[in-house]
């Protein structure tokens, strides 16, 4: 496919190509949509095989981070910057400043943060070159590390879909299959803890594990975590793990997580729904951790931070909603619920606001 043929078929407002051949730099910011408010969406740093793997990868995270922002109620687009080289080899300051300027090019259309291969660190070389940065340190105004926020907002999810679901919104009351022990997951089990439920966990890291016993969890192993007889199946490691072999092992009612692309293929979320499993789409779920960056802005606080992230609660209703008014699954509601909003607040741009016209064609005739 060619670039403009792809930019088309994905929506894109606008890629830019970043190269500086000094400072080693290739690299690809994506824009996916604006009508909200600026693109906001992490950096990532992959060693991708080519340059093609490197646009798909950014053209699907961008594309992603509209919807979310959306569906979040955020006054924020959606984009997403890739650089192509390997983290563990290629970083340096030149390279992140040399990004950074090509960030600061875009006057606050791209808003760039943290992603997959970069860390605070690196943040402060952009940071050095443009202010259309979030997920700074903490000794800049930043937020710092966003997993509490992103496990307290799933923590929300999980309260709407037993809410939708079962008709209460007791946590403790069930139980639940967390998958994945790391940032966001060891906090979600402390989180379900506190209300006393009962959790298995899981994750190859021993340590992880560990860590989620000592806070009164039980530990299954890899795979046995499809197989157990909880409320909740929780994902918080990777994504795709909803799919056609482990669907048919679900004793679940629902599926709330704070992992990325959940469902292997839309026929999976298809299936959870024909098996009367309720699903909370991974997106609106885990978008804590961006609404936490989205206020570094107006200067970050804490509990504007829980506020925020407490209003995942409502949107997940909302897409519940969309579903059951229209008759689809839940993971279509969320897309429509972003498409709508998109559309609407699009249109309330449509009504002259009255500010004055810039004559270009008569500073060009002045004269001079
Ligand atoms: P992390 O790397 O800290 O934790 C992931 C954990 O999952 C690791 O401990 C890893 O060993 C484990 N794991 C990997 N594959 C597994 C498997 N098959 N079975 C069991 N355990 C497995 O990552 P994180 O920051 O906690 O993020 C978790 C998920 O949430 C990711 O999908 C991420 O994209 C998503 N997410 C995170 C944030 C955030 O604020 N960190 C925000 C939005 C979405």
């Amino acid at each position: 496919m060619g670039i403009f043929e792809a930019i088309e078929s994905t929506e894109h407002e606008q890629i830019v190509f970043c190269n500086n051949k000094d400072a080693g730099l290739k690299a690809i910011i994506a824009i996916h949509n604006t009508v909200l408010g600026p693109a906001l969406g992490g950096l990532r740093m992959w060693p991708y095989a080519s340059e093609q793997e490197a646009l798909d990868d950014v053209l699907r995270l961008s594309r992603g981070m509209t919807y979310k922002a959306a569906v979040s109620g955020l006054n924020l687009g959606g984009g997403k910057a890739v650089i192509i080289g390997d983290p563990k080899k290629d970083k340096s300051e030149a390279l992140f400043r040399a990004l950074g300027r090509f960030v600061d090019s875009l006057g606050g259309r791209y808003i760039t943060a943290e992603d997959v291969g970069i860390d605070v660190n690196d943040m402060e070389f952009l940071f050095q070159e443009t202010n259309n940065v979030v997920g700074v340190h903490q000794v800049h105004g930043g937020s710092g590390d966003p997993s509490p926020y992103t496990a307290y907002g799933t923590l929300q999810g999980i309260k709407a879909a037993l809410q939708w679901k079962l008709g209460d919104q007791n946590v403790g009351k069930y139980s639940y299959a967390v998958q994945g022990a790391g940032h966001v997951g060891y906090y979600l089990v402390k989180l379900l803890r506190d209300e006393g439920a009962k959790v298995f966990v899981t994750d190859f890291n021993e340590e992880a594990v560990a860590q989620a016993v000592e806070l009164g969890a039980e530990a299954v192993g890899i795979d046995e975590i499809y197989d157990v007889d909880a409320d909740v199946y929780a994902p918080c490691a990777l994504g795709a793990t909803v799919n056609e072999e482990t669907i048919p092992r679900f004793k679940f009612k629902v599926v709330a997580g704070a992992a990325n692309n959940q469902l292997a293929t839309e026929e999976a979320g298809d299936e959870l729904a024909a098996r009367g499993i309720l699903y909370a789409p991974d997106y609106a779920v885990n978008a804590g951790g961006l609404m936490n960056v989205s206020i570094e802005f107006e200067g970050w606080d804490k509990e504007r931070a829980l506020r925020m992230t407490r209003t995942i609660y409502y949107n997940l209703m909302k897409i519940f909603d969309i579903a059951e008014r229209d008759n689809i699954t839940s993971y279509k509601a969320a897309d429509r619920m972003a498409r709508e909003r998109i559309e609407m607040i699009g249109k309330l741009k449509l009504p002259h606001m009255g500010k004055p016209h810039r004559f270009p064609g008569r500073e060009r005739n002045n004269g001079t």
